[in-house]
């Protein structure tokens, strides 16, 4: 009996659990390879800001979101939100611009926090095509941006599997933010939901490959000490760590930056280690660390699941509101 009951157990540990936690965790795997292969891929040209290979990029995130579960919140019935018109640029002041953003919605099923939105964002594009390095012309933009794309990507797909969450999901693909935020702007200017309603924003960028300023399984947070969301967080499992990298104002350096401007506390989660391959042709697929960016996301499902159930609403600290 004694015997039977063991050989039971060790089935059960041996023959059903592990196997099938790693079925799940290289499905995981699989789906983050495959959507890195394709956005990263010299078939997409550097996903150029403003290019059809920017649009290409935002199809193919759309055509995600609809299979994945998540409904859509673009213009007319789609994904997809035009951006079209005159925007500001770095250098060159205002300039007409097309580009756009990709828009799904998770509906939360709690009657009072349903109009509370968090909100998961990366940006979609890259720099495109420019100066050859070694030969190479085609900038993939693999850690910056393809990887935070497919994080939210995941995220979606968490949270799609589950019960809805208590508060509305939203998860936004920006275009054109490597010159300058056009898609961030226009977004600002044509909210599908109230910002007001909008409790955080978490930007992903560059979580491709690890930075060793930090522990090896840690990502970090911008902005860390100057809102009340990331040690929250950190109280629930996610393993995020101030930015150690204070001198580089990364926290000014997304799309992050505009939605905090106008009081959503909004924070970007990365672990970009200032490598070399930064805006160059090699920071392609080879370069990235996949197992560091499957085990990134993986940490963060559970934090951001409790976010959209919680009633929890972060706030700046007293001065350090941008
Ligand atoms: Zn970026």
């Amino acid at each position: 009996m004694a015997t039977r009951k063991i050989l039971f157990l060790i089935c059960t540990v041996f023959c059903f659990l592990a196997p099938s936690q790693t079925q799940t965790s290289a499905r995981d795997m699989d789906q983050i390879r495959g959507a890195m292969e394709f956005l990263a891929s010299d078939a997409l040209q550097g996903r150029g800001s403003g290019t059809h290979d920017e649009l290409l990029a935002a199809t193919y995130l759309a055509s995600q979101l609809r299979q994945i579960g998540i409904e859509p919140a673009g213009d007319g019935g789609g994904y997809l939100q035009n951006v079209a018109g005159e925007f500001n640029f770095y250098r060159e002041g205002k300039k007409q611009w097309n580009t756009r953003n990709v828009i799904g919605v998770l509906h939360g099923s709690d009657a009072k926090l349903k109009d509370e939105v968090v909100l998961l964002t990366a940006h979609l594009d890259h720099v495109g095509l420019q100066t050859a390095v070694n030969g190479d012309n085609i900038y993939n933009g693999a850690d910056d941006d393809a990887s935070g794309c497919v994080a939210v990507l995941q995220f979606a797909r968490a949270l799609a599997q589950k019960q809805a969450p208590r508060r509305t999901v939203l998860f936004v693909f920006f275009g054109s933010e490597e010159t300058g935020g056009q898609g961030n702007q226009y977004f600002l200017e044509h909210p599908p939901v109230p910002l007001k309603n909008i409790v955080a924003n978490l930007e992903f960028e560059m979580i491709g490959r690890a930075d060793s300023a930090v522990k090896p399984d840690e990502l970090w947070l911008t902005g860390y000490d100057r809102s009340n969301l990331g040690p929250e967080l950190a109280k629930h499992g996610a393993k995020l760590v101030a930015d150690p990298h204070p001198r580089q104002n990364f926290f000014q350096r997304s799309d992050n930056y505009a939605l905090a401007r106008q009081g959503v506390v909004a924070q970007t989660v990365s672990s970009f280690g200032l490598h070399p391959d930064y805006h160059r042709p090699s920071d392609d697929v080879a370069h990235i660390d996949f197992a560091h960016m499957e085990q990134a996301i993986h940490s963060m499902i559970g934090p951001v699941e409790w976010l959209a159930n919680s009633d929890f609403k972060p706030e700046w600290l007293e001065g350090k509101k941008p």
